[in-house]
């Protein structure tokens, strides 16, 4: 499975997994602006809690979506630069 960047939201702390699973009710929307949104959340079992985490797909580097709002390549948090 791919792997995806998570932040664990105790400790701050980013990693990586392929551990995680999306929820079986997961769906794609359609927002009244015609962009695409997942609903559903995405768990991870969390490395440094040892219990699993919950995200939304809109706050991971999410391939299962597309990259519209800022680049995925670093861990910085999105800015408005234009
Ligand atoms: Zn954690």
């Amino acid at each position: 499975m791919l792997e995806l960047h998570f932040t664990c939201p105790k400790q701050g702390k980013k990693f990586r997994s392929a551990q995680w699973s999306v929820d079986p009710d997961l769906e794609t929307v359609t927002t009244a602006d015609g962009r695409k949104h997942l609903r559903g959340l995405v768990r991870v079992p969390c490395p440094f809690c040892d219990e699993p985490h919950a995200y939304a797909p809109d706050q991971l580097a999410c391939p299962l979506q597309a990259p519209n709002t800022y680049p995925t390549s670093n861990s910085q948090p999105p800015t408005s630069d234009f």
